[in-house]
């Protein structure tokens, strides 16, 4: 079903905030479950033992770079291709960070891209506010139609996640609890997971919040220290270079813009485990400016569903 004419007519973002949209009750539960735990989890266990932060951090981690990586910019943008198997690790751990299926997020992701600073846009602060660009949006609408954002993703090994995601992330709840018992279970399992959500839902909420910003111009910002929040996808804090240029791999433009997707990629390049990286057009000399430096390539850009249909031939 596509929801995107509809958006202007019901301006779901006016109704009150516990009310999920149907279809969205259990991503609304969810949300309120793993907030409510990490809450008694911090009163209990305010500050971890070193193993179980170590794990925490460690699934945390590995959950960016799936996320930023494999999710953001080989999936939904195809500015890269990844070996088979280390795609598959990293859509595991994408999973399990609580990020939802490879083909639903490219769906939103792209619908995003397509309609972005327009009414349209479902996950934008600037007809909703904060809250709702920052997690309202992903229960009180249906989610963007796979069949139209991300056909090329309709292939067993990404269908295959969707029917997994509710084991993974239920083994993701209690993997803690088997490990190391109550403070392992709040630690590994909803704190971690809910602020792994939180740091992936400032891209659509803090790095599009600009009230000022006429409709129809790019909303989108650089905010540079969300990034070391963001632990290994920083580089997604590069909002507004990525806006301007969907089609390169490289978030960070500069040498101080860090970009550890970029740095990933460039050790799985090294390592034969990626190929056909966009790359920016040439950064030097560094006297010219960014905007000039970095043209747009003349790639394709996904967000349009023709050739969203047809991305299954560039990957
Ligand atoms: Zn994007
Ligand atoms: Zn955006």
């Amino acid at each position: 079903m596509e929801n995107t004419s509809m958006l202007a007519e019901r301006l779901p973002w006016e109704q009150p905030w516990w009310r999920p949209a149907r279809g969205q009750r259990a991503t609304f539960s969810y949300l309120i479950a793993i907030h409510i735990l990490s809450l008694i989890g911090l009163i209990l266990f305010p500050i971890p033992s070193g193993s179980v932060f170590i794990v925490a951090l460690s699934l945390l981690l590995l959950g960016g770079l799936g996320t930023s990586v494999c999710y953001h910019r080989v999936l939904a943008h195809r500015t890269a291709r990844l070996n088979p198997v280390v795609e598959q690790i990293l859509i595991f751990f994408t999973v399990f960070n609580g990020s939802g299926s490879p083909i639903q997020w490219t769906a939103n992701h792209r619908h995003h891209h397509a309609k972005a600073d327009t009414i349209d846009d479902v996950s934008s602060p600037r007809f909703g506010g904060f809250w709702w660009a920052h997690l309202r949006w992903l229960y009180q609408w249906p989610q963007s139609d796979p069949k139209r954002w991300s056909p090329d993703l309709m292939i067993h090994r990404y269908l295959v996640w969707s029917a997994l995601q509710p084991v993974v992330v239920g083994g993701a709840v209690v993997l803690g609890l088997i490990i190391f018992g109550w403070e392992g279970f709040f630690w590994v399992g909803p704190i971690r997971l809910m602020y792994a959500l939180h740091m992936q839902c400032f891209v659509n909420s803090l790095l599009h919040l600009s009230p000022n910003a006429p409709e129809h111009t790019d909303s989108s910002r650089n905010i540079w220290w969300l990034g070391p929040l963001q632990l290994t996808a920083w580089g997604e804090n590069w909002h507004r270079n990525h806006h301007r240029n969907p089609n390169t791999a490289r978030f960070g433009w500069t040498r101080w813009q860090v970009d550890v997707g970029w740095y990933f990629l460039m050790f799985l390049e090294k390592l034969r485990l990626v190929e056909g990286v966009k790359r920016p057009k040439p950064l030097r000399p560094e006297r010219r400016s960014v905007r000039a430096a970095v043209r747009p390539e003349r790639g394709r850009d996904l967000s349009s569903p023709r050739e969203a249909r047809e991305g299954a031939r560039v990957g």
